[in-house]
């Protein structure tokens, strides 16, 4: 299971949040059969959509985050509930690309840097709240800041990491997201990006032994910081066949009749390996309920 904490300094500035979330992305690569580059970058969003859903206020809250870049992934997409369990997966998951001169997996040529970065909320309103921007990077983390410098003017410092071994599995996956209140003043910025300046990269303290909690403390050095609460998420998919059904009602009659043609209709979740099933028959029953 991935661990999450959330944090906050004692004078009330600063609020942290940080997953360690390894198991999310080692299962989704194990799902998507994801290359190794595809695996950091669905990773790296499945690690933002969780800690973004772990902030949601109610339990029925949920939200997507959508990559529209021009890489060769196409869209990437992490659909997360208010608990940080998390699903997702992109459009073509075996891109292969050299390493950049940095050594590092170059996720944002994967993904491209030229789009845009969605988020969707749904709060159980009438319509869920959307926000877009331009994609900075690619690079996932920058774009996430972006947002919410732009989308929500929340000053925020995001970093998201996912590290691979020899085999292309994933060794740690990790990411921590830290905002400042309305009460922080500009020092308290200046005091957060100090503590930031020689950060090593959040894999490097997973791998180090350090937990979410104490990764909170560490990336807030000059804060004394106390946990707020703490949570288990994993990657989930809830699909259902009931789901399905509904999903083929609303694809309407022209979509069901040309469907029903055919003796046998597979539906592939695309977020985890189901496949379900309809006979011409049952199709012809759920274009009764279409409109
Ligand atoms: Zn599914």
């Amino acid at each position: 299971m991935a661990k999450i904490v959330r944090a906050l300094s004692d004078d009330g500035a600063v609020v942290v949040i940080a997953e360690d979330s390894t198991d999310i992305a080692e299962t989704a690569r194990l799902t998507h059969d994801c290359s190794r580059v595809c695996t950091a970058a669905l990773g790296r969003l499945l690690t933002g959509a969780s800690l973004m859903g772990f902030m949601l206020k109610n339990v029925d809250d949920s939200l997507t985050l959508r990559v529209n870049g021009d890489g060769e992934t196409g869209a990437v997409i992490a659909v997360a509930d208010a608990a940080g369990n998390v699903k997702g997966y992109m459009m073509n998951p075996h891109v292969e690309l050299p390493l950049k001169p940095n050594g590092k997996l170059d996720v944002g040529r994967a993904v491209g840097n030229q789009g845009t970065f969605l988020v969707i909320k749904d709060l159980g309103l009438k319509e869920p709240s959307v926000g877009q921007i331009p994609l900075v990077s690619g690079e996932i983390a920058e774009d996430l800041t972006s947002y919410f410098a732009v989308s929500e003017q929340i000053p925020t410092v995001c970093a998201l990491g996912v590290l691979l071994d020899t085999e292309g599995k994933v060794g740690k996956a990790g990411g921590f997201i830290i905002q400042l209140l309305p009460t922080a003043d500009d020092t308290v910025i200046d005091r957060v990006e100090e503590g930031i300046r020689h950060l090593p990269p959040i894999t490097t303290l997973l791998r180090e032994g350090l937990t979410p909690l104490d990764i909170c403390k560490r990336v807030l050095p000059d804060f004394n910081v106390e946990m707020l609460d703490e949570g288990e998420a994993e990657y989930r998919c809830d699909c259902s066949r009931e789901r399905v059904e509904r999903a083929l009602i609303s694809s309407g009659i022209d979509a069901l009749r040309e469907m029903s043609e055919d003796p046998i209709t597979e539906v592939h979740c695309h977020f985890c390996p189901s496949v379900y099933r309809f006979t011409s028959k049952e199709i012809l029953d759920l274009l009764k309920k279409a409109k």
